[in-house]
């Protein structure tokens, strides 16, 4: 029997998870979030199956619920729901080579634990990382602080089982057949429950270089960031904070004594002071969201930026070497504020009850977009969100295409200000070309703006969902509602030089496709010898983007997804579409004539040094950039300590060469 309960504290405590509106209204005393009927806790994938075929036969809706950590409204029950909390499937293992079978109701940090003491992790390291589950994280697409080195969750992710109404299935590796795996991861649980993933490991860094630089304008970071991205630097933290964040939260200095000091805490030490004025604290300040903002920005000392490398020692040294030079524009502040970084790094995001307690509200948005779009994207909605709230944003998440930008803000506890402000900033954000989501998921809170920036593939989203639900029971009504868009206009040919992306039509024969680059001065970061919509599904890495964006016609209408590197609105079936229905594609390229070293080794070999190439051809990896010659060097080495599989009695010292 699945334990099930009804218990009025349980059914309350799954009636909604962390999206600050919900906390608002609690707050206000307004509505609260209807609550489901019942709360099932199944162990094993049968007791799934039994529960969804339950549901199915009664046509009870089912909001599968991990640790209730999203902040967009994704996993709140609904009123006569069944809420299926899944964390009593929470086996680790087996844990073999470099993966791990993990069931999805695992806590991170639990998952970060287990592996650690085999020496191995995912690195997959979100704030939430203490009350957010694996499941969870393939289901809204998470990113965590060190994304930049190993990739988003979907990345890590090589299958999953899951079970619908009308199928159980295995995706990627476990895929028979038809891989949805790009369906569903980012689905909400709206087209099964995860009962299963098979997760890539890495081993534990051997070794962490982090600094800290200050910069007098984002403009001037932004290049900075950019081209250690693009020099193929690979840091595993990169991390801007714009002047008011850098101000507000102490970036700008080392001593955690002074995190957080300035203005704002005199405000509240001054009204604290008051017991009457308590309740009302941040209100009275957040009603001026346009001063606040202004007296921020005039207070600015700059904008910090924090680097960090981790991995083999060896290939760590290179790394920041040329890392450090190419971030010599900035002022060097020493390697303490990094580390204090490091050692905090999860508890920002825990502060936030002491604002809503004293009547303001706290949260963040995730955009993000290619290089050249980042200035418009930034300014739009800073602007949009500093109509209503006191704004600051930091950078991170960084690819070498592009960038997400995390806009943190606080306004006065009130649903309509909440309300405003969101609508602002998200139409702010499509206007800008940015996706409305990065990392945390559509939910409720963004299931328009996400519907409108994915309209295209809308369709093909019902169509599955009708096959795999057939009675719509599966997280009904989130993603995808209808919305009105007119069918958009095939993107324009061309190369994004600042971003090293060209838009491409997708069955250009290679031969002139690549002359055209050539001829530009540019060439495809990921060869293809035939034309490119041959080849989009091919396998990646995770640190890899191969298709930014791409336009095809589905269903006889144009649908156009945005160059970015990365997105969470939704699912992200921009690889995975039938091959003749592509249009254009927007795909990653490099500049002719850069630093290049080639070496004969094999992928395996390079990433069993923990390097990354910038390119693969056959029978060779390239390296770009200028740790380039160095870099090839260390790959070379490797060749004498990476034992062939099954690994022969002979190489008895796989750390022979590393010293060299
Ligand atoms: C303090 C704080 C910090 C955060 N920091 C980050 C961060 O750094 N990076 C980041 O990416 N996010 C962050 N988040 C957001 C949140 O942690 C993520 O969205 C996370 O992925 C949600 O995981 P969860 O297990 O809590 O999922 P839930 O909130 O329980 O559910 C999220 C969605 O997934 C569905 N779902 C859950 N489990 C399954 C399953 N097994 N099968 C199918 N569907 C399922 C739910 O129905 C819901 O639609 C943060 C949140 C907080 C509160």
């Amino acid at each position: 029997m699945v334990p099930v309960s009804v218990d009025v504290a349980e059914r309350l405590a799954h009636a909604r998870d962390l999206w600050p509106r919900g906390t608002i209204a609690l707050a206000t005393g307004g509505a609260m979030a209807p609550s489901p009927a019942a709360v099932a806790w199944p162990r094993t994938e049968d007791e799934i199956a039994a529960c969804v075929s339950w549901a199915q036969s009664e046509g009870v809706a089912i909001v599968p619920y991990g640790a209730g950590s999203g902040v967009c409204g994704a996993a709140a029950g609904r009123a006569g729901s069944l809420a299926l909390d899944l964390k009593r499937m929470n086996r680790i293992g087996p844990i073999e080579g470099d993966t791990v079978r993990v069931q999805p109701g695992v806590l991170g940090q639990h998952l970060e634990d287990a592996l650690e003491r085999v020496g191995r992790a995912t690195r997959h390291s979100p704030s939430s990382i203490w009350c957010s589950t694996v499941g969870g994280w393939a289901a809204s697409r998470s990113a965590g602080q060190f994304s930049s080195k190993y990739g988003k969750f979907e990345d890590m992710v090589l299958g999953l089982r899951v079970v619908a109404p009308a199928a159980r299935f295995g995706t990627g590796a476990w895929a028979e057949g038809e891989d949805l795996g790009p369906w569903v991861m980012g689905s909400e649980g709206a087209l099964g429950i995860i009962s299963d993933l098979l997760v890539r490991t890495v081993p534990v860094p051997a070794a962490r270089r982090l600094g800290a630089w200050r910069f007098g304008s984002v403009e001037a970071a932004w290049d900075a960031m950019r081209g250690l991205l693009q020099a193929d630097l690979h840091p595993a933290v990169l991390r801007l904070y714009d002047p008011v964040d850098t101000r507000i939260a102490g970036k700008g200095t080392a001593t955690k004594a002074s995190a957080g000091a300035g203005w704002l805490d005199e405000i509240r030490r001054a009204a604290e002071s008051v017991p009457a004025l308590r309740s009302h604290l941040l209100s009275l300040p957040l009603a001026l969201p346009r001063l606040l903002n202004a007296l921020a920005q005039g207070v600015s000392s700059g904008c910090v930026l924090i680097a960090g490398w981790e991995g083999e020692a060896d290939v760590v040294e290179v790394l920041s070497r040329y890392g450090g030079a190419l971030l010599s524009s900035g002022e060097p502040l020493g390697e303490e504020l990094g580390e204090h970084w490091y050692a905090h790094r999860h508890e920002v995001s825990y502060k936030s009850a002491p604002i809503f307690e004293r009547g303001g509200f706290a949260d963040t948005m995730e955009v993000a977009t290619t290089w050249s779009r980042l200035p418009a994207l930034y300014e739009g909605v800073r602007a949009a969100l500093g109509r209503h709230v006191l704004v600051m944003a930091h950078f991170s998440h960084v690819y070498r295409e592009g960038c997400s930008i995390y806009f943190s803000f606080a306004g006065v506890g009130r649903l309509e200000v909440y309300d405003a402000t969101w609508r602002d900033a998200l139409a702010a954000a499509s206007a800008a070309g940015g996706t409305v989501a990065h990392h945390h998921g559509v939910g409720q809170l963004k299931m328009e703006a996400a519907a409108r920036e994915l309209a295209g593939i809308a369709p093909r989203f019902h169509a599955l969902k009708a096959r795999l639900d057939p009675k719509g029971v599966l997280n009904p009504g989130r993603l995808f509602p209808p919305v009105e868009v007119p069918e958009p206009a095939p993107p324009a040919l061309g190369i994004d030089p600042i971003s090293q992306v060209a838009t491409l039509a997708a069955h250009e024969p290679a031969a002139t496709r690549d002359a055209w680059l050539a001829g530009e001065g540019w060439e495809l970061r990921f060869p293809a010898v035939g034309p490119l919509a041959s080849t989009v599904s091919a396998p990646k890495q995770p640190w890899e983007t191969r298709i930014l964006g791409a336009s095809a016609l589905l269903d006889g209408r144009r649908a156009v997804f945005l160059p970015v590197p990365r997105s969470a609105a939704g699912p992200d079936p921009r690889a995975s579409l039938p091959p003749d229905s592509y249009e254009t594609l927007t795909v990653p390229i490099v500049r002719r004539g850069e630093a290049v070293a080639c070496v004969d080794v094999t992928l395996v070999e390079c990433l069993a040094a923990d390097l990354r190439p910038t390119r693969v051809l056959p029978g060779a990896v390239e390296f770009r950039g200028p740790a380039a010659v160095e870099l090839a060097a260390m790959a070379t080495r490797t060749k004498v300590r990476v034992p062939a599989p099954p690994a022969p009695p002979a190489v008895a010292d796989p750390t022979e060469g590393r010293a060299s």
